[in-house]
């Protein structure tokens, strides 16, 4: 029986494959650095990294799950979904995020036309910053607006140009919460709503609808995350408790794209054993 545990559990960061500005190898690195021993990667909507990732952790002697945070939308909330464990070939749940990766490059790009009426920016700017094949997002036209001379760092142009109200903004296809949760939990996998109460424009979802995700399959919550609430913790950790669900703490590590650092907030080792044991559709690697 291999130890499920290997040390201190992250189990939320990114890398360039999607919008994370380091390969998954060096991510791994990095968060063996911070003291992490346990990690997942999960990148937006794209499962390519686990390979890279999953065999440089291992070297490391690190356990490593791996995950994806899906996109999801209710009403107007964009919402996370981290999926852990589910298998990578499933045919719903690849068609879905075929879908929702090939609409963000549509959206990111009238962003750019919008964005280009008014400041001295293109498309093959944004493709400048962009890995091969990355899931493309905001923080992508953020890189070509610093790389232009825009705006200083990624922050900036997020609470700036970046930012709904300034009307640059687009949308883009996301599927319902509750696909969200089912597609994961239908692929083998654990669903958890990552950053659940973030302040601001990102409001919770209203309990009841919370209600109807824990009744289609959802695992828990991404609790200890720096953007959630401290009341929003608070009435988490309730509906968790009353659920028996699963509660997870992570960095939401995106490399030099955010200030997040590996290990920043971790998750409890009964919560990983929790999680493993409840998927079924891929297994962790072991060191
Ligand atoms: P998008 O999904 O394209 O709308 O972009 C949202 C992504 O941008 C999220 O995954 C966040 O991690 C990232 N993001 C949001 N706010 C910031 C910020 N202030 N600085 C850097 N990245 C951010
Ligand atoms: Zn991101
Ligand atoms: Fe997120
Ligand atoms: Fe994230």
């Amino acid at each position: 029986m291999p130890h499920l545990f290997a040390g201190p559990a992250d189990l939320h960061l990114h890398s360039n494959h999607s919008d994370g500005t380091e390969p998954p190898a060096e991510v791994v690195r990095q968060a063996h650095a911070h003291g992490v021993r346990t990690l997942a990667l999960t990148d937006h909507d794209r499962t390519t990294g686990w390979a890279e990732a999953g065999d440089a952790a291992v070297a490391l002697g690190m356990t490593f799950l791996p995950g994806m945070e899906l996109s999801a939308k209710h009403e107007w909330r964009s919402v996370h979904v981290l999926g852990y464990l589910f298998d990578p070939d499933d045919a719903a749940l690849r068609a879905e995020t075929d879908r929702i990766r090939s609409d963000r490059i549509g959206r990111a790009e009238r962003i750019v036309r919008n964005i280009g009426r008014d400041y001295d920016l293109v498309w093959d700017d944004v493709l400048e910053q962009t890995a091969s094949d990355a899931t493309v997002g905001r923080p992508h036209i953020a890189d070509a607006l610093v790389a232009r001379g825009i705006v200083r760092d990624r922050s900036e142009a997020f609470d700036g140009i970046l930012h709904p109200r300034e009307g640059y903004y687009e949308p883009h296809y996301a599927p319902d919460p509750l696909t969200a949760v089912r597609l994961i939990t239908d692929a083998g996998g654990v669903a958890i709503i990552a950053h659940p109460v973030t302040s601001g424009r990102d409001r919770m979802m209203p309990e009841p609808f919370i209600e109807r995700l824990i009744a289609a399959g959802l695992g828990g919550f991404e609790i200890d995350h720096r953007e959630n609430t401290l009341q929003g913790k608070r009435i988490l950790h309730g509906i968790a408790a009353a659920h028996d669900l699963i509660v997870t703490g992570s960095s939401d590590y995106h490399g030099s794209g955010k200030p997040n650092l590996p290990g920043e907030n971790t998750t409890s080792e009964e919560m990983v054993a929790r999680l493993i044991g409840r998927a079924t559709g891929t297994t962790p690697r072991f060191p």
